[in-house]
């Protein structure tokens, strides 16, 4: 077996954080060997910590139970001491979570964030592994302005933009994508909410989700960005917009998308290049990486929710119902699970990529 990483969930209690040790129960390379919460948890044992919090489907792992929850903002430098690296998913306001990012980064521990405070710092790479995993080169920068060796921090961006992205960043480069309308049904954990603590969305449909449009429309462009002196330069363009709406669905974020090309393709085009559309995750066989990165249904009532978000775990991109728009060129639907890939999974994917390419190592 290979030398396990040793890794650290800071915001272990809350429900990306559930899914973290959900995720890292059974994970190959990464053992978790310290968990930690605000305050309010630290001292207890996780497993009194979270109480009746748990919301994962999987019950509690054993292994987790009587672990001792540190404090995230006061223990920094014995968690990064003990650690390789840390996964980061916490409830504090912006400047907060960026106060405590950097605590860690500069404790030279790397620090793998869902997290929105760092997704537009310049130097820190916001990465979907199968896009930009180039952005990963920014961190020698970041790390120079920061003085450390190891420490960095790296990002991923937004559950809601985790569908629709990677099934149109392939199309760019073929066909130009100029112009973007997507609308997004988003599921309640995307919230930190399961039903039983959101009664009021049973049955109901929600269309506000504060801050959400605006990163939905923002943050594709960084992902679409070029590392260039140090720094990640946006691009200017495919112009998007969005409206989020929350559902009531428990997991997984649809999205509705309308597209326009520079050059019109075919629809064989477009399914053909989704089929092939791979990244660096399937290459190097990462262990969280999907098999198939993007899966179109040829039938009219799919992709659903319920039936595919959980797919090669969590990890996949589901597509369909692609056909010509009468205002745009095309679309389609596309789905993919907020918490799994939107969140926990992605950044396990992430983490998984820059161990891969040598920027995490074992410390010794
Ligand atoms: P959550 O369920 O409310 O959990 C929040 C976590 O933050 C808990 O572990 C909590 O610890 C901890 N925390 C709160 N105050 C703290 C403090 N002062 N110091 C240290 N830790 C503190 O939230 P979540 O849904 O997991 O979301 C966490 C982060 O991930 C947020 O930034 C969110 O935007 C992002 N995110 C969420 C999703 C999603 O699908 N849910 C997707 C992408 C990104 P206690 O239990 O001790 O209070």
């Amino acid at each position: 077996m290979m030398k396990q990483y040793r890794v650290g969930v800071i915001g272990a209690t809350g429900m990306v954080g559930q899914r973290f040790l959900t995720i890292l129960a059974n994970h190959p390379w990464f053992t978790v060997t310290a968990l930690a919460a605000s305050g309010r948890s630290a001292g207890k044992t996780y497993a009194e910590a979270v109480g009746s919090r748990w919301a994962m489907q999987d019950a509690m792992p054993e292994k987790y139970k009587d672990m001792i929850v540190l404090d995230a903002g006061n223990d920094v430098e014995r968690i990064a001491a003990e650690v390789d690296f840390v996964f980061c998913a916490v409830n504090l306001s912006k400047d907060e979570t960026k106060a405590l990012e950097l605590k860690y980064a500069k404790a030279e521990c790397p620090v793998m964030s869902n997290n929105s405070a760092n997704r537009f710092t310049d130097d820190v790479p916001m990465i979907i592994p199968e896009i930009n995993a180039d952005h990963a080169a920014v961190i020698e920068a970041q790390r120079k302005r920061l003085g450390t060796k190891r420490g960095f921090i790296s990002v991923k961006s937004n559950c809601s933009l985790q569908s629709y992205v990677p099934a149109l960043y392939p199309l760019d480069a073929a066909f130009g994508v100029k112009d973007v309308l997507v609308c997004t049904y988003q599921a309640i954990s995307g919230a930190g909410k399961t039903f039983d603590r959101w009664p009021e969305m049973v049955d109901n449909v929600n269309p506000y989700i504060g801050g959400e449009e605006e990163k939905s429309e923002k943050e594709p462009l960084k992902i679409w960005g070029e590392v260039k002196d140090g720094k990640i330069v946006p691009a200017s363009r495919p112009n998007f917009t969005a409206q989020c709406l929350r559902v009531p669905v428990s997991d997984g974020h649809m999205a509705a998308v309308f597209v326009r090309f520079e050059k019109k393709p075919t629809k064989e085009q477009i399914l053909a290049i989704w089929k092939n559309f791979k990244g660096e995750p399937q290459e190097l066989a990462l262990p969280m990486a999907p098999a198939q990165f993007i899966n179109y249904y040829e039938e009219n009532d799919m992709p659903q929710t319920r039936l595919c978000r959980d797919l090669d775990k969590g990890m996949a991109i589901h597509a369909g119902r692609l056909r010509e728009d009468t205002q745009y060129d095309y679309k389609f639907v596309c789905l993919s699970h907020n918490t799994l890939r939107g969140a926990a999974g992605g950044a396990v994917l992430m983490a998984e990529l820059l161990c891969a390419k040598g920027y995490i190592d074992h410390k010794e």
